[in-house]
């Protein structure tokens, strides 16, 4: 990652090209880690593959293989697949668009100034917010997925995504237990978006100042004050957050119109 040409990009956009990469690196790294899904894995890698497939907004050809995928996976009556033939499924899929495999990860928003930090854990932050966005402004798109009785089926699909799947088992515990504490009182597609970006920022505040802090992005309550300063309030000399505030500026800063493609695969 250090040796490739830093990508100029604007902080108040999200890219196209970091979702993708979260997407590549999550089929093609992440799950590699498993030879087989079978049981409650396939389960929670069908929910997540269905979520992106109804919610992801940025079109191109890894929306397009996250549809194969999702139409291949309902399709199998197999109750065990293994990695393998998740891998030649993205592979030719890729293959017949033309994208190949080295030119897949492509960090913008998420560069990180040396290699090891930021990258993939950034991106899945970020695609999680423009998932519960999305949810918002699409209220129906998960209706007949089995997923439609959940009051917060995004949160809920990362929450066993990353309890499952993700490498940095120690995030998959302090996650969990912060979702075991108030994720269930989440009654709605606001509430959603909000909780993650609260519990992200509790995530941002455990680790100012630790060892995957990146020095050119160091972790701070966020959205910083010059990307919203409405969002900043003082109540007797204490600092707030003016929730209304926060919730349209997430709506603005996640949604589909803030997407560049810029850089994009
Ligand atoms: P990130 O925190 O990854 O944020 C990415 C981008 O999201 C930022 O650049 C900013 O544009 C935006 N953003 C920042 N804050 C918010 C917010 N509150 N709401 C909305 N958008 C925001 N690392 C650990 O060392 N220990 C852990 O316990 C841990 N738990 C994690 C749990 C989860 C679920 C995930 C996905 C990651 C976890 N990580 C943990 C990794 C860590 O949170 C960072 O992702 C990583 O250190 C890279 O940081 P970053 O500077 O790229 O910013």
């Amino acid at each position: 990652q250090s040796s490739e040409p830093w990508r100029n990009f604007d902080r108040s956009k999200v890219y196209t090209a970091d979702l993708e990469s979260a997407l590549h690196y999550l089929l093609r790294v992440e799950l590699a880690a498993h030879t087989s899904l079978e049981g409650d894995e396939l389960k929670v890698f069908k929910d997540l593959v269905t979520v992106v497939t109804k919610l992801y907004p940025g079109g191109g050809s890894v929306a397009k293989l996250m549809e194969t995928l999702s139409d291949w996976l309902l399709s199998l009556p197999l109750q065990r697949i293994p990695y393998q033939a998740v891998l030649d499924l993205v592979d030719n899929k890729m293959r017949i668009s033309g994208v190949f495999l080295g030119a897949e990860v492509r960090w913008v928003g998420c560069q990180g100034s040396r290699a090891g930090l930021r990258g993939y854990p950034c991106s899945l932050w970020t695609l999680f917010h423009v998932l519960t966005v999305q949810h918002d402004a699409m209220p129906t798109a998960l209706d007949n997925t089995g997923l439609e009785g959940e009051a917060a089926p995004v949160l809920q699909v990362m929450r066993r995504y990353i309890r499952t799947f993700f490498g940095c088992e120690e995030c998959g515990r302090h996650f969990e237990q912060a979702a075991a504490a108030s994720m269930d009182r989440v009654q709605n597609r606001e509430q959603q978006i909000l909780w993650l970006w609260n519990q992200h920022n509790m995530v941002n505040n455990r680790l100012t100042g630790s060892l995957s802090d990146d020095p050119l992005f160091p972790k701070a309550p966020w959205p910083s004050p010059s990307l919203c300063a409405s969002c900043h309030e003082e109540e007797n000399g204490v600092h707030v957050w003016n929730q209304n505030r926060i919730l349209s500026f997430l709506r603005h800063h996640y949604g589909a119109s803030n997407l560049s493609p810029h850089y994009s695969l």
